[in-house]
């Protein structure tokens, strides 16, 4: 088996505040630090259930959190951004299953680590084929598009539960637990590091039993939506050829798939933001 491992940092084990992700804040250094290390407890995992090839995705802000030199020797590391497909680069060059490591909740989600999606300065609400949808059904709707399933997720509380809604079988390992949006318990690491090793060693055999989720893929054509912060993002993504202005806050666009959406969403982003 050829796994892709994604990761993002704001789900990270003892990550509670935007400080410990921002790389311009001196507690970045040990955020970075708690990031790698739940990396290698997948990867530890994943090699000792029988995973051949690992490639990490780094896919928090610039894609350059985990330093090389502490990753898991077995893993390459896709690094940097932008990458095509940014959060889950790689997963085009043909890979058996992905695992999602330190994800968050979707923006807006009540009791959820620094639940956003994509961007919170610029991104209210999300919606893929008319669902109401975060970086966890975003990102696997792209794995789903090269028929590869989301098989575990780790995180908090609040991202478990949307990834077993999204994902009936999807594995989750809960390594903190939220009491608002800048705030948690947080397990030891040690045992956060059991946990997510034991998530990704069962999520990964049953798999290779042929057991656990399918791909998540949206049909195509794929609607999106965007609802914006403000009125004047609105207007700056409406200026993407083909998209449509919903109402003052909102920009939807229809995509001819998967891939297509995705591009669309990054440049509609990638418009507010101007
Ligand atoms: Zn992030």
């Amino acid at each position: 088996m050829k796994l892709l491992i994604a990761a993002d940092m704001e789900g990270i084990s003892g990550i509670t505040r935007w400080e410990q992700v921002n790389i311009t804040h001196a507690e970045y250094a040990y955020g970075r630090s708690l990031m790698v290390a739940d990396v290698n407890a997948a990867v530890e995992a994943a090699l000792a259930a029988g995973v051949s090839e690992i490639q990490v995705s780094d896919g928090h802000w610039n894609g350059t959190n985990i330093l090389l030199a502490d990753l898991h020797p077995a893993a390459r590391l896709h690094s940097g951004n932008p990458a095509p497909l940014a959060m889950v680069q790689g997963v085009q060059n043909g890979f058996d299953a992905a695992v999602f490591i330190g994800y968050h909740a979707m923006a807006g989600t009540p009791e959820a680590i620094m639940d956003h999606t994509w961007s919170s300065k610029n991104i209210a609400n999300l919606w893929i084929n008319n669902q109401l949808s975060g970086e966890t059904a975003l990102n696997a709707s792209l794995c789903g598009y090269y028929q590869i399933p989301v098989l575990a997720v780790s995180g908090d509380q609040a991202l478990a539960a949307e990834a077993s809604a999204l994902i009936p079988e999807i594995e989750t390992a809960i390594v903190k637990t939220a009491t608002s949006r800048e705030s948690g318990v947080c397990l030891p690491l040690e045992a956060a590091h059991e946990i997510i090793y034991e998530t990704v060693f069962q999520a990964v055999k049953k798999s290779l039993d042929g057991k656990g989720p399918k791909p998540l893929n949206p049909p195509s054509p794929v609607p999106i939506k965007l609802e914006f912060m403000h009125s004047q993002m609105a207007a700056r993504a409406s200026y993407l050829p083909g998209s449509v202005r919903e109402d003052g806050r909102s920009v939807s666009f229809l995509a001819a798939s998967m891939p297509d959406a995705f591009f669309a969403f990054r440049t509609m982003s990638a418009l507010a933001n101007e």
